[in-house]
């Protein structure tokens, strides 16, 4: 990561004009009240929302409050979603500006943090399973997958460890439109963990180290399906280290291509009200709005009805930042406002392209004893294949 200058940070934290809007119902007119899910599912007091992060920030860097764990606690209860960006109007990234505080205040005890750093430093995934683990999957599907080739099919931790129908399926559809893609045989973690927490350091040696082997694998194209493995290795490895990996793609970007040229051959199947769940890290970090809304009408039986809010408005499902580690109970509070929501539309499920996201709203569902489950894109995408063979 390119050195921070504190004086300049400063500065940034200093834009903030303390309008509070980002606390405030902006999307009440829309019928939906506040943006931030952390305000909406805790005190609702200063800290909770990002004018008071923003000046807890400025208070620990300038020595004002003391640097305990319980004093930085409003800069860990914030799933970096950006929401509280798409309404601010000063001129600066709050999101981005308290990862990088997290970063210049790596000394104050974390234990989920450290523990998640701790785990892909010795495993090269965050779920403290051995790295060997992570191709499993592999070994389960009804065809070969070769361990080198022209297109990598980076899988990322969540998929190979935990949600391997994600891992599986993306694979089904890359096979069905006979794409020469491979698995590694030692996949590095993205680290994208390890930069929503503030481990700068690790993250620029695991980045660095990632970037080699990728390259060594002779790819020279990258599909991922999970949104953090994507904004980490899209946006990240260039903007904060400088590191050029080949033409990196989301599967739901692959997909909704071949739904426009009509190179995938689909069925109808079972016939489903369904509403998408915009994953913070394609939607507002990349913009990928309209692809996986592409594809979710190119599915022939799925009738799309959308969240109030969604795309750049979409409520976080509570995953990110760090924050299903830091605070579980917290981060499945707000997954089951998110699942309220879907629930509200008459939805039978809910779609992402995110594996985690998709654990989280699932953990939100259970919570609520909420009969909305949530699937990620893959899944049906590739039953509608297989329904035409
Ligand atoms: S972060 Fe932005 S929206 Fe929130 S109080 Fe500061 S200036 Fe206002
Ligand atoms: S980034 Fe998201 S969770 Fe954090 S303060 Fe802003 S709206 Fe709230």
């Amino acid at each position: 990561m390119n050195e921070v200058d504190l004086d300049d940070l400063r500065e940034e934290l200093l834009q903030c004009r303390r309008c509070g809007i980002c606390r405030e119902a902006v999307y009440d007119l829309k019928g939906f009240e506040g943006i931030c899910p952390i305000w909406r599912n805790t005190s609702g007091f200063e800290p909770s929302f990002m004018r008071g992060k923003i000046q807890i920030a400025i208070a620990l860097l300038d020595g004002v409050l003391e640097r305990t764990s319980e004093n930085a606690e409003a800069l860990y209860q914030c799933t970096l979603c950006g929401n509280c960006t798409q309404i601010c109007g000063a001129e600066f990234h709050p999101a981005h500006v308290i990862e990088t505080v997290r970063g210049i205040l790596e000394e104050i005890p974390n234990e989920a943090r450290d523990r998640l750093a701790a785990s892909i430093s010795t495993n090269d995934n965050p779920y403290q399973e051995e790295a060997s683990v992570k191709r499993e999957w592999v070994k389960e599907m009804e065809f070969d997958i070769p361990t080198e080739g022209d297109t990598l099919y980076f899988t990322g931790c969540t998929a190979s460890l935990r949600m391997q129908e994600t891992a599986k399926n993306t694979a089904r559809i890359l096979h069905a439109v006979g794409e020469d893609f491979f698995v590694m045989e030692n996949e590095p973690c993205c680290g994208s963990v390890l930069l929503r927490t503030g481990k700068q350091e690790v993250a620029r040696t695991n980045a660095e180290r990632a970037a080699k082997a990728i390259k060594e694998s002779g790819a020279k194209k990258i599909i991922v399906s999970c949104a953090g493995c994507m904004k980490t290795l899209k946006k990240d490895f260039a903007e904060l280290f400088d590191l050029d990996l080949p033409e990196i793609v989301h599967i739901v970007q692959y997909a909704a291509q071949l739904i426009e040229e009509q190179k995938i051959p689909l069925k109808n199947i079972e016939t489903k009200k369904v509403t998408y769940h915009d994953p913070c890290h394609i939607g507002r970090e990349l913009g990928i709005y309209d692809e996986p809304r592409k594809v979710i009408d190119g599915i022939p039986g799925l009738e799309l009805v959308e969240m109030n809010p969604n795309r750049s408005a979409a409520i976080c499902c509570g995953a990110g930042g760090g924050l299903r580690s830091y605070d579980p109970d917290l981060s499945k509070r707000i997954a089951a406002d998110r699942v309220k929501v879907a629930e509200g539309t008459g939805a039978e499920i809910i779609i992402t392209a995110c594996p985690f996201c998709e654990t989280n709203l699932n953990s939100g569902a259970d919570l609520i004893n909420s009969s909305v489950r949530t699937v990620d894109i893959v899944d049906l995408l590739a039953g509608s294949i297989k329904a035409q063979e």
